[in-house]
């Protein structure tokens, strides 16, 4: 280790102080900053590094850990800046190891030196990082073991993706059953490259002390136990605050980091006047966009489901919502009513409860989130990891139905409305919504004092503790 770690001395009240690299996007950023409100307040100290356009861009900054800027290359304008998200992460490559390097050092200097690097596998690079200044390296996947999985065999060259028309099948080691990876990673443009990256998770990965999963043992047992044989997984999700779940942490309001202002008030109020379990809440995270006929089916099988909706569209999204959609809903009353709103609060509307069902595009996030607050799905997957994900909500944890799209690609709205009313309200989906209940205490269970989650971060910050200087 270099000398300035002999020489610096901890603060006394902090053993260790874990310095987490996160991937510029909130769904990255959200997730590390949960967890390492865990590790705070096991009393480990705790800096994030974050990018200088990101910060800027923040409606609101937390304020229970440390956040430090460091640069990716592009200090004004971030990824957008950058043309492509390929682009930036070669960028960030380039350069990031020097600020994260002057970073480490910085703080050093003051007194409070990092002996582990928490990072994103988006962000290979951090791990040589951390073997030159001798500390201890855990790569952090925001997604599950499952997906993690399929890109680990992607890497080894077992499975290609995208599949083609032969391999709709496949079955990869872990699964109890063949998972249809078939629609995994629709192409778009620069999807070749980004699978790239996503395979380069596992490039050096056999040089970290520790692999961190955003995942929970119970949810995926099968495939952490055959990831486990390979690398040192520990599964510590999920990453909801404490609030949702073990209740443990006090004070745990923030939620994290968001460039979109939520209407939260909006939302609530009209959710406090709706009845018990009559909404349908629908929303495709933060970067997904929908062909305009796609919307269009959406708006219409939704009103056809003849349940309230409560829909996030963001505003770069809004122009595609058919003509006078908006206005017709404020004029609505009686059964089918419907909110539009350009953000939520989303885990304050999964927990309402009023909320009956989620309509999503099942990025990881917010998949987690419909499990640790017990809400059944219809999934309506578009790209990336989201088809598989959408896969195991149907199949292997049985909390949801997948709404198919037809050969161009699209959901009609007859398969909308009929997805909706069978998790909402119909006998066939009885077994769907008590599913989604016993998930939910299971993710509980996983985070409070005890559970597989909360002995695998113990375990960690034990190590943690007792390699600090
Ligand atoms: N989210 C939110 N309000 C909204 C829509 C989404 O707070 O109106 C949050 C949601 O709770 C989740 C994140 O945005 O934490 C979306 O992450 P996810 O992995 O589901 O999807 P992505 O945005 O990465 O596609």
């Amino acid at each position: 280790p270099p000398s300035y770690l002999k020489l610096q001395k901890m603060s006394t009240s902090h053993k260790a102080h874990c310095l987490i690299l996160p991937f510029q996007g909130q769904s990255h950023i959200n997730p590390m900053l949960q967890f390492s409100k865990r590790l705070q307040s096991k009393r480990v100290k705790i800096t994030i590094a974050t990018t200088k356009s990101f910060l800027k861009n923040m409606k609101e900054l937390p304020t229970s850990v440390s956040i430090e800027a460091i640069s990716d290359g592009y200090d004004d304008g971030g990824r957008d800046q950058a043309g492509s998200f390929v682009a930036y992460v070669t960028r960030f490559k380039e350069i990031g190891s020097d600020t994260l390097s002057q970073l480490i050092q910085k703080l050093a200097n003051s007194g409070c030196p990092v002996n582990c690097i928490v990072y994103d596998p988006f962000l290979p690079w951090a791990v040589e990082v951390a073997k030159n200044f001798g500390l201890i390296s855990a790569a952090f996947f925001t997604q599950n073991c499952a997906v993690d999985n399929i890109y680990y065999h992607v890497h080894k060259g077992v499975i290609k993706l995208p599949p083609t028309q032969d391999d709709e099948e496949i079955l990869i080691p872990g699964f109890s059953r063949q998972l249809a990876i078939g629609y995994t990673f629709v192409i778009v443009p620069e999807a070749e490259r980004i699978l790239e990256m996503l395979v380069n998770q596992f490039s050096n990965l056999d040089k970290v002390d520790w692999v961190l999963i955003n995942s929970f043992y119970e949810l995926e047992k099968q495939v952490i136990d055959y990831m486990s044989k390979i690398y040192p997984i520990k599964t510590i999700g999920p990453t909801i605050p404490s609030i949702y779940l073990d209740k443990r942490l006090h004070d745990d309001k923030e939620y994290g980091l968001s460039v979109f202002k939520p209407m939260t008030n909006e939302c609530l109020n009209w959710l406090n006047h709706q009845p018990i379990n009559s909404v349908v809440y629908v929303s495709f995270g933060s970067i997904t966009n929908l062909e305009a006929e796609q919307m269009l089916e959406l708006a219409w099988g939704l009103k056809n489901s003849n349940n309230n909706f409560l829909w996030v569209v963001r505003s770069t999204e809004e122009s595609k919502l058919p003509k006078n959609f908006l206005e017709e809903l404020k004029l609505t009353s009686g059964n089918n009513k419907g909110l539009v709103v350009s953000w939520c609060p989303q885990l304050q509307v999964l927990e309402h409860e009023s909320t009956g069902c989620f309509l999503t595009h099942c990025g990881w996030n917010s998949i987690l989130e419909a499990i640790s607050l017990g809400v059944p799905m219809v999934t309506m997957p578009q790209w990336a990891d989201q088809p598989t994900n959408a896969e195991l909500v149907k199949d292997i944890w049985e909390i949801g139905v997948r709404a198919k799209q037809d050969e161009k690609g699209i959901v009609r709205r007859e398969i909308i409305e009929e997805c909706i009313k069978l998790v909402m309200e119909e006998e066939e989906g009885k077994l769907i919504r008590e599913n989604a209940k016993k998930w939910k205490e299971m993710a509980r269970n996983t985070v409070d004092e005890g559970g597989s989650s909360d002995k695998n971060i113990e375990e960690f910050v034990s190590k943690l503790m007792s390699t600090s200087h």
